[in-house]
């Protein structure tokens, strides 16, 4: 039912990605709209908060003091987990996590499972793993319900089908559960979910779910949603499966007091999610009788062992830069090839992948540093930028054309007597290239080859006749 899942390895670089996304109209439509309602909601919210600066302190320093002793305390999180009815299972990377949850759903007997939204299941390719072994997913929160029936990829980690809007949304809804007659208000189409997912709920036994945090303290589990759709999940299932990347983690129930707050705030623009389900363990009376974590790396210890790359674990995956982003506010969040989009993806993605696979990513930036301002946590996420796109270069060493051209340009400018040569070099080659305007201006639209990058998406000026220290010069001593 779903369609191809977005993986780096097989996508597109982001610059051809993007070039075809910003010639979707109604996409860019969409993002636009739905990307200045959230950040409007996120505003309002956050002015009411006057020690706002303070919380996004605390929640840096919840996170950084997390990851500072991170083995302790996925040990402590075993630990009170296990004591308290759940079986902890660790994976090494995407393969074993899969392995590991599809051998599970199979002991339970059950070919089906439903799901709540989780962002590490997409990062696994986890729906796909379980179709190959003839166990059926279903999606039941309402953005992924319409991305699995619409066959279409997640675009953004909070809002997944924020690139569709209410009419499409509708036609998937009709065409895929047959109600030719579905209205097109809001309220129509969530009726029509919540009869399609009820009986999901109602009928199938076994459940798999992400996390949004992992309590060491207490072995606790945490969930925070809006619909209502991942506390059925939770709970209604015989048995509940969760998949945790091993950065959920936080030490103590006291910090969700921090990022409680601003993670709904920032995230949809909420004062408070409407449900956070906190569970820890089984219990007779109640929920699941069988409950599984598996904690996962794939990549995240290699991200901590780098010293400036490892705050990309402190992340909460609100998406607030997401939003914030105008790179990702033009492209919408497919073009990045990878389920984690915006800033926060340019970064993560080529460090949970091999850097190979993501080289274009850390580039798919202005470096305005919007998302760096609202993020809830302070990841300097420019600066990680920046300190990806030295790994790229240093990658593709002598290699790359870009590198040795960067070099010359070295070259040149140590010395005034090669960049005035260069200058005079310039002016030459460019002239076949250069188109004028009424005003006598002109402009270079088109540079052939590698030189092409420069034009791709803008005119360049052409380089004045005269430069400003041949002109300094002409006016002589005196300053006339
Ligand atoms: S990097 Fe910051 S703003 Fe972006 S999703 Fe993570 S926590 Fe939110």
């Amino acid at each position: 039912m779903s369609g191809t899942a977005l993986d780096p390895r097989t996508a597109p670089v982001f610059p051809m990605a993007a070039r075809s996304a910003m010639g979707d109209t109604q996409l860019r439509k969409n993002v636009r709209h739905a990307t200045d309602v959230i950040q409007g909601k996120r505003a309002r919210v956050v002015g009411e908060m006057p020690d706002w600066q303070e919380l996004r302190e605390a929640g840096k320093r919840i996170r950084q003091h997390t990851m500072a002793h991170l083995d302790v305390y996925l040990e402590e999180f075993e630990r009170n987990c296990t004591k308290a009815g759940g079986v902890v299972h660790w994976a090494r990377d995407a393969a074993e996590a899969r392995r590991i949850i599809v051998d599970l759903v199979k002991a339970t007997g059950s070919d089906e499972v439903i799901k709540i939204k989780s962002m590490t299941t997409e990062e696994i390719q986890l729906n796909p793993a379980l179709e190959a072994a003839g166990i059926h997913p279903f999606e039941t929160d309402l953005a992924e319900l319409i991305i699995q029936l619409g066959e279409d990829q997640p675009s953004h980690i909070v809002v997944p089908a924020l690139h569709k809007n209410r009419q499409q949304i509708r036609e998937i809804f009709r065409t895929k559960m047959n109600l030719p007659e579905l209205g097109e208000r809001p309220q129509d189409l969530a009726d029509a979910a919540r009869m399609f997912l009820r009986e999901k709920f109602l009928r199938v036994k076994t459940g798999v779910s992400g996390a949004n945090f992992l309590i060491a303290e207490t072995g606790g589990v945490c969930v925070v949603e809006s619909e209502g759709n991942g506390r059925m999940c939770l709970t209604l299932p015989e048995t509940l499966i969760t998949v945790a990347g091993i950065d959920k983690v936080v030490p103590r129930f006291q910090d969700l007091e921090v990022l409680l707050q601003v993670l709904p705030r920032s995230a949809t623009g909420e004062r408070m999610n409407p449900y956070n389900s906190i569970w820890t363990g089984v219990d007779a009376a109640d929920g699941p009788k069988a409950f599984h974590i598996v904690l996962m790396d794939n990549a995240r210890t290699e991200i901590l062992a780098d010293a400036e790359g490892r705050q990309t674990l402190n992340c909460i995956r609100c998406g607030a830069c997401q939003n914030a982003c105008p790179v990702y506010r033009q492209t919408g969040g497919h073009a990045y090839g990878s389920v984690y989009a915006g800033p926060i993806g340019a970064i993560l993605t080529p460090q949970l992948m091999e850097m190979e696979h993501a080289q274009s990513l850390p580039y798919a930036s202005s470096l305005c540093g919007a998302c760096y301002e609202v993020c809830p946590v302070k990841i300097n996420i420019p600066e990680v930028l920046i300190h990806l796109r030295n790994k790229v270069v240093e990658q593709n060493g002598m290699r790359n054309v870009e590198a040795l051209a960067m070099r010359a340009m070295g070259m040149i400018f140590q010395s005034e007597r090669r960049f005035r040569a260069a200058q005079r070099m310039g002016r030459i080659a460019e002239s076949p290239l250069v188109r004028k305007d009424g005003q006598g201006q002109g402009w270079i639209g088109w540079l052939p080859g590698l030189l092409g990058g420069w034009t791709q998406v803008r005119d360049l000026q052409s380089m004045p006749k005269e430069t400003f220290r041949d002109w300094w010069e002409k006016r002589g001593t005196d300053g006339k």
